[in-house]
């Protein structure tokens, strides 16, 4: 490692542009009301053949915000969360409509180029999944790909990388050991540090703790909470309590469609629909 302590804030440079998110967002991010718009999402439709998953979704993502998606199993969440990233281009009966945009890049475009778009998008799945090579060559696997980096550099951005997930202290002695043999909270750590090392500006993370024990969650929750700081996160969750204890925003989704988005105090505790009102309140789920 190099002896140069890099400091968790400050990212070791690529070369890689940073943010392009420009206009302020418009659907009033009380939270944070400079916040900039992050993702632009517009008349969204998607389908899997004739079956509609997503209806009409407008909605704008913050910047350094966290946002909460909710609502019951099957009601798209996964859904967006797929396009968002373009995962969805492996289902062959997967189509969508309607614009997704993080600055100028139209995501849906054909001509979009998708190894660089999961660069800007980092992507934490519900049970971790690190790569079976060790816990160095996992969060230098992005860096590698993606931009011309020398050994020390390489080695600068691995150590911030592990630092900013909180997980350095308990890897640093065996950074050339497997991932493998880490505990299911450390790996779910390590693959945030393995997406945060690309140079993201966004963070998907499709509940990222329900595989977890509760204080391995804690400590990812504290993560996720903390990294707003830095990056748009959107987190998919099942768990009420985990979207008021770690999110800015929550956006209530029911067949296929957004029900209701705004600042997660108020929409867990004075929602202006009724459907989101039953939910929130466990009527039905
Ligand atoms: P959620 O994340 O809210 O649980 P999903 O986005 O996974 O919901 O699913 C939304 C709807 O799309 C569900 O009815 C689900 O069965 C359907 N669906 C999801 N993935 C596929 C797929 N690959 N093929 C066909 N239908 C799918």
């Amino acid at each position: 490692m190099s002896d140069k302590t890099t400091q968790p804030d400050q990212l070791p440079s690529t070369g890689q542009p940073s943010s392009t998110s420009a206009s302020p967002v418009s659907s009033g991010a009380e939270s944070n009301p400079e916040a900039k718009v992050a993702i632009e999402i517009k008349d969204f439709d998607a389908f899997y053949g004739d079956f509609q998953a997503i209806r009409n979704i407008n909605l704008n993502i913050p910047e350094k915000t966290v946002t909460a998606f909710i609502g019951p199993s099957g009601c798209g969440k996964s859904t967006l969360l797929k396009w968002i990233n373009r995962m969805n281009d492996i289902v062959p009966s997967a189509h969508a409509k309607g614009s997704i945009r993080i600055g100028d890049l139209q995501i849906l475009d054909r001509q979009t180029d998708v190894v660089d778009l999961r660069r800007r998008i980092g992507m934490v799945f519900q049970k971790p999944n690190p790569f079976p090579k060790s816990i160095f060559d996992n969060v230098a696997f992005g860096p590698r790909l993606h931009f011309r980096i020398d050994r020390n550099d390489l080695a600068e951005l691995v150590e911030w990388s592990l630092r900013k997930a909180a997980v350095w202290d308990e890897v640093k002695d065996r950074l050339h050991k497997s991932a493998l043999g880490l505990s299911g909270g450390q790996q779910q750590r390590l693959c945030i540090a393995r997406a945060i090392a690309a140079g993201p500006e966004i963070l998907l993370m499709d509940e990222p703790c329900s595989a977890l024990d509760p204080g391995s969650t804690s400590r990812v929750e504290d993560l996720i909470y903390e990294l707003r700081e830095q990056y748009a996160i959107v987190m998919v969750t099942h768990n009420m309590q985990q979207a008021t204890r770690c999110s800015d925003r929550t956006a209530f989704f029911f067949k296929g469609e957004v029900v209701e988005e705004g600042p997660t105090e108020q929409l867990f505790t004075n929602p202006k629909e009724k459907k989101t009102e039953e939910y929130v309140t466990g009527k039905f789920g």
